[in-house]
């Protein structure tokens, strides 16, 4: 027997309305927003991750599903599939001339991601994410829009008590700064820090912050290396924006929690960046990531347009949220007389009302016991009906049955 690939899971019956009820959601308060749906291709060139995601990153490093199509393409290009969105969906706006609109642009999108990571609870190598990404404002304003878009759909779906962290990261001048001094000070540590935090020393120091190896973590204890760590490095342009960032949640009534160790896995955050958290979720506990990214779009090509999103895991929404069970149909038409039967369903629903029949000609008991489970009203078709021009409707709640002559009674 053939079965899933490891990471990948079936979404079936059981599970599909909560998927279904977390979207409509979405769309629902993505909309209101007045950010507009986005979609983009599955695979893009590999470059476009490796430069528009970072080469010190994870997901770059390890996780991505790279294929060499040189027999299917003649080009010999290397694609991805995709294992985050925003890469993406910049290319596109860059590629569509969308830096003439009007500013802000603003972006919704649902779609799987792919990551070759070991599977785990809340970890799996195909899974969905519903993000955004907003483009052509600096301003510290559109932070707080973006991180208060992010808590009213987690509100929408029932998720009104996560954690906000929050980080700035400075820019380009004062992050150098910053970051020479991490080097300096870890440099001692370089043979007791991780693997990946080795490679990480030159490629992306800040990173080391943000992992969660104990033995790294022991590192960053220690006193000398802490009060580098823990220092205010940022610069008054930047530190202005943080502070505005705040005033606009206090005043929207967002809780966040201030954590100088979030640095976040992507090579190209500048100032805010923004986890939302859960501990019910155990080890896996980020249900959110997000950043600004000022100079990506410049980065892949573009021109220099200031930038902010986030991304959340569909898969962590899921297991957070109270699960939604299937509505039941409007009517299950119990007939022996399919092509009634057939016609009768076709009617009700072009009139917009859900309507099922039996498909089988069982026996009227076995019908009716079908649509007792899965339909509020049952129309019975017999003969009886046919020959007298009428419907006997039985509201399967209470077991009444009533005589309509007039279809359009059951509108
Ligand atoms: P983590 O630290 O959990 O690996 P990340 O920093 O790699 O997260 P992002 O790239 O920021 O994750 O993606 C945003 C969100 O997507 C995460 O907060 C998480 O909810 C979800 N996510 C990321 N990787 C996976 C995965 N392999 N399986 C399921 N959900 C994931
Ligand atoms: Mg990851």
């Amino acid at each position: 027997m053939i079965k899933a690939q490891r990471g990948t899971k079936d979404i079936l019956a059981d599970e599909i309305y909560s998927w279904q009820f977390i979207l409509e959601n979405a769309k629902k308060v993505f909309q209101n927003a007045n950010y507009k749906e986005i979609k983009t291709p599955i695979f893009e060139a590999t470059e476009l991750f490796a430069r528009g995601v970072g080469d010190s990153t994870d997901i770059v490093n390890k996780e991505m599903y790279t294929f060499s199509i040189g027999g299917v393409d003649k080009n010999e290009t290397s694609i991805t599939l995709r294992p985050e969105n925003t890469a993406g969906v910049v290319r596109a706006y860059i590629e569509h001339n969308m830096n003439r609109l009007s500013p802000p642009s603003k972006f919704w999108y649902f779609g799987p991601m792919f990551r070759y990571e070991r599977p785990q609870a809340g970890r799996q190598r195909q899974f969905h994410q519903i993000g955004t990404e907003v483009f052509g404002v600096k301003d510290a304003s559109c932070d707080a829009e973006v991180i208060l878009t992010a808590v009213e759909f987690l509100k929408s779906i029932g998720l009104d008590e996560l954690e906000v962290e929050l980080n700035t990261l400075g820019c380009p001048k004062c992050k150098n700064e910053y970051r020479a001094q991490i080097k300096e000070v870890l440099k001692p540590y370089l043979d007791k820090l991780c693997d990946d935090c080795k490679m990480r020393y030159e490629k992306n120091p800040l990173r080391i912050l943000d992992c969660k190896n104990e033995d790294c973590q022991k590192i960053f204890e220690i006193k000398e290396v802490s009060e580098v760590i823990l220092k205010d490095y940022i610069c008054d342009e930047c530190k202005n924006h943080f502070d505005e960032l705040i005033k606009y949640l206090d005043e929207l009534n967002i809780k966040y929690k201030r954590n100088k160790l979030l640095v976040r896995g992507l090579d190209y955050y500048n100032r805010t960046v923004f986890e939302i958290k859960s501990e019910a979720l155990g080890s896996q506990s980020a249900v959110c990531g997000g950043g600004r990214y000022d100079g990506l779009v410049e980065m892949l090509g573009g021109t220099p347009t200031p930038a902010i999103g986030f991304a959340m895991g569909v898969e962590r929404l899921y297991a957070l949220i109270n699960k939604i069970n299937p509505e039941k149909i409007n009517y299950f038409i119990v007939s022996n007389d399919t092509i009634s039967a057939l016609k009768l369903a076709q009617k009700l629903r072009r009139n917009n009302k859900s309507a099922d029949f039996d498909l089988q000609n069982r026996k009227f008991a076995k019908q009716l016991e079908k649509a007792s489970k899965v339909a509020n009203f049952a129309i019975i078709l017999g003969e009886d009906e046919i020959k007298g021009n009428y419907y006997s409707l039985k509201n399967l709640a209470n077991g009444e049955q009533i005589k309509i002559y007039d279809f359009s009674k059951l509108l």
